[in-house]
């Protein structure tokens, strides 16, 4: 049974330490979201899965790390100064920010666009049923900044953005990365970085904000490469790497973004859908994007390169100093390599495990505890030593010195704040896999007793053989 909303997550991720609303002594930030002890432990345990298996596994991925504000002309060229845009509409009467492209149109007048029902006033305002609507303009998405102590405030040479994917400094580095390491078409390139996005209607908790964590591959193949159905392999095999995180195949979904929909710089997306909101009623709004795959062309390489040529065989690029185009020694060919685009967010990811992961359980005195079943790889603390009397000095020397013990190889910690019952149920709910009780016992023989979180069975395992015991259950 995994959450039944993203409230209920929310309230567990503020009350255990895994993310809280930012800037909460001001009142907050819109969207603005800040991870705590348990929540960055979370992601990082996503990411590390992620970099494991997509570069480490894997022998035709490298991995990079480029900078958040690239040169300028990145993004003139990329597209996404002319083209990274949502429609915006305002509301007159209650001031609400709406997104054209996400209002709901009336069934009859679905073919005639949104600019025009809103003249017709034929468009509600979602929040006060009013018909007196802006008409839609566009706004672009990409956040802006100024480069250098001098530039003044409307200086259009120190003009800069903040990234708002991390692909384009995977485009831009990708003969960098292809001479350094002498690769040949197949090969990929995988970054991990934030990227930021002015988004017009942000929300539901980390689903949507204006600064999130990207995990993006970008998969260089051949012109002649079965595009397609290359995109079809990345949707199956993110889809394996997803339920190896513990996200049921019962709450993913496959969505084929149909074509007027597609980024301008895609001729096929297909989005892997997770259920975030299994409470709504109708079946069809429960899913939203948890990441997308896309065929991207040869768009990127060819538009960043000082020798490409349009229809007319005029440059595209005149600013470019470098051509990132391949020389195929076996064919003897130059071409641009296609990309599929495998982009995936962690802290998409992150709600989506949370909310997968959390069961409830009724104890033999009828009280309901929460569980979070994280899949142990993912759990930020992997073993809680606990003492069971905490006023015993021996006992409190033996659960601290197997704490230090195990920390080299494991993710432990010790506390005594409260008794076994109540520690317990605190793990629980934070996924921890293991509990390690130290007990009066424990001093003669050497032994401690072992908790599973999900059966609640205890076991009783020799000291000496607790850290190879444990290792051993966490790859279970
Ligand atoms: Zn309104």
């Amino acid at each position: 049974m995994p959450a039944p909303n993203i409230d209920t997550i929310v309230s567990l991720a503020k009350r255990r330490g895994f993310v809280f609303p930012s800037s909460e002594v001001y009142g907050g930030l819109g969207s603005a979201w800040d991870y705590g002890p348990l929540g960055v432990e979370l992601c990082n345990n996503v990411k590390q899965s992620w970099w494991r298996w997509i570069v480490y596994d894997r022998d035709d991925i490298e991995g990079i790390d480029s900078s958040i504000i690239l040169n300028r002309l990145v993004w003139q060229y990329s597209g996404h100064e002319a083209t990274f845009h949502d429609p915006l509409v305002d509301c007159r009467e209650c001031k609400t920010r709406l997104r054209a492209d996400k209002i709901d149109l009336p069934e009859d007048g679905k073919g005639s666009g949104v600019a025009e029902l809103i003249r017709q006033k034929r468009v509600k305002c979602p929040n006060c049923e009013s018909t007196d609507l802006t008409e839609p303009r566009l706004f672009n998405m990409m956040f802006r900044t100024t480069l250098g102590a001098a530039a003044v405030e409307d200086d259009p040479t120190s003009l800069a953005y903040l990234r708002p994917e991390t692909a384009q400094g995977i485009f831009i580095n990708f003969l960098n990365v292809q001479t350094a390491m002498r690769r040949k078409v197949p090969f990929g390139i995988a970054q991990i970085g934030k990227s930021f996005r002015n988004e017009i209607t942000p929300g539901n908790f980390i689903l949507r904000t204006r600064e999130f964590e990207q995990m993006e591959m970008e998969y260089f193949v051949k012109p002649d490469a079965e595009h397609l159905k290359l995109v079809d392999e990345w949707v199956e095999q993110y889809v394996e790497w997803f339920k190896g995180l513990g996200i049921s195949g019962d709450n993913l979904q496959l969505h084929e973004v149909p074509a007027e929909e597609l980024a301008h710089y895609s001729k096929r997306t297909v989005d892997i859908m997770y259920r975030y909101f299994p409470e709504r009623p109708e079946e069809p709004r429960q899913w939203e994007e948890l990441m997308g795959i896309a065929y991207r062309t040869d768009f990127d390489l060819r538009s960043h390169s000082s020798k490409a040529v349009d229809g007319e065989g005029t440059r595209i690029n005149p600013d470019s100093t470098e051509d990132l185009s391949y020389f195929d020694e076996t064919t003897k060919q130059r071409f641009y390599p296609h990309v599929i685009e495998p982009a995936a967010g962690v802290n998409r990811t992150v709600l989506a495990v949370l909310m997968d992961a959390y069961s409830e359980k009724t104890n033999d005195k009828g009280e309901t505890r929460v569980i979070l079943k994280l899949v142990p790889k993912l759990a930020p603390i992997k073993a809680a030593i606990l003492p069971l009397a905490k006023n015993k000095p021996e006992i409190v020397g033996m659960a601290k010195a197997i704490k230090r013990s195990l920390q080299p190889v494991l993710r432990a910690v010790y506390d005594d704040t409260g008794g076994i019952g109540k520690l317990y149920a605190r793990q629980d709910e934070i996924g921890t896999p293991f509990c390690v009780t130290v007990d009066h016992q424990s001093l003669e023989d050497e032994a401690v007793t072992v908790r599973d979180r999900d059966t609640w069975e205890q076991e009783r395992i020799k000291v000496s053989n607790l850290a190879e015991h444990l290792q051993n259950r966490l790859k279970e």
